[in-house]
């Protein structure tokens, strides 16, 4: 296995095209455990972390864009970025520790494709796209039509993400991620839920509601939004957000979570998530 660390994203493009069985890596959280675990070793690890565009966050135009490569640390410390978006700054928060957060990424995290993925759910909600690197071009999807089930992605190969967009979040909104596990800390997700939500006065305008870790990919929850949205949030609505989010599960069934725990659980957090959103919507993070 030959290691590379091109500088630029047309160097990372050419070795990708020139060494089939190449993979590119960013924080390698995930990929290195793996290939310990007996996964094939690529033929080139093309390590993207010293690309200058895949490591920076910046906002312009009304939008945010961050870097596919950034440590997500560096997301959570931005203090505005995490003023504007706390749902997507706590899923990022609660990869692992402080050293696996000062390595892992968001395009790490997403193209990683397991279906717990804290930092996914409140991308989602964010409607956030991301930009992949395409051929001698670049094409641009919804970070929802990213992965299309446990481990898998829509990328062809040679393809790789070069960056997140997300937009402004308009005024009057706020976002929240919760997760269930097991532990304190260091553990993935039972079940997680993101939802975004836009207010005006006391009634919801738009909201979004994405589950983790109960379907082979994220869910969005069309039921769940469809009851928000017009309401005040009263509990009758909020009983209406947790019947759509728990009928929305198709979980797995394993020693961490039963199908059952993990169906009561994503509508639990799902009402939690909601009243926490609306709350920073009203009242600021
Ligand atoms: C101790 C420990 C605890 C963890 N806890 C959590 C947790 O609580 N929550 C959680 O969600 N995850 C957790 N993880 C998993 C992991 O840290 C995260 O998924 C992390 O975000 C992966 O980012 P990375 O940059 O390290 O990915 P890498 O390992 O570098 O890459 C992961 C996969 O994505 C691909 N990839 C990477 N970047 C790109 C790109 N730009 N374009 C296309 N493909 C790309 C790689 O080829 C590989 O297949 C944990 C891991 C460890 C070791």
């Amino acid at each position: 296995m030959k290691y590379a660390a091109p500088t630029t994203v047309d160097e990372a493009r050419s070795l990708l095209a020139d060494n089939p069985g190449s993979r590119v890596f960013a924080g390698a959280t995930d990929l290195i455990p793996q290939m310990r675990s007996g996964q094939p070793e690529p033929s080139v690890m093309v390590d993207l972390k010293r690309i200058d565009q895949l490591m920076a966050i910046s906002h312009d135009g009304g939008h945010w864009t961050i870097g596919a490569a950034t440590p997500t640390s560096d997301l959570t410390r931005n203090a505005a970025f995490s003023g504007m978006f706390p749902g997507i700054s706590e899923g990022a928060g609660l990869i692992g520790s402080d050293q696996i957060q000062n390595r892992s990424s968001l395009g790490g995290n997403l193209c990683n494709g397991s279906p717990a993925a804290d930092s996914v759910p409140a991308l989602i909600a964010a409607e956030a796209r991301a930009v992949i690197a395409s051929g001698d071009g670049s094409r641009t999807i919804a970070v929802a039509d990213v992965v299309t089930g446990p481990g898998q992605t829509s990328l062809a190969d040679g393809e790789f993400i070069v960056e997140f967009e997300i937009d402004d979040a308009p005024a009057n909104t706020g976002d929240a991620y919760l997760r269930m596990i097991p532990r304190t800390e260091m553990d993935i997700a039972v079940v997680g839920a993101a939802v975004r939500i836009t207010m005006d006065g006391d009634t919801v305008s738009d909201a979004r509601v994405v589950l983790a870790a109960v379907a082979p990919t994220a869910v969005r929850v069309a039921d769940a939004e469809a009851a928000l949205v017009g309401s005040t949030l009263d509990d009758d609505t909020l009983a209406a957000v947790s019947a759509a989010a728990s009928a929305a599960c198709n979980p797995i069934d394993d020693k961490r979570g039963t199908i059952e725990y993990r169906t009561q659980v994503a509508g639990v957090l799902a009402k939690r998530a909601a009243v926490i959103a609306a709350d920073r919507a009203q009242n600021g993070a």
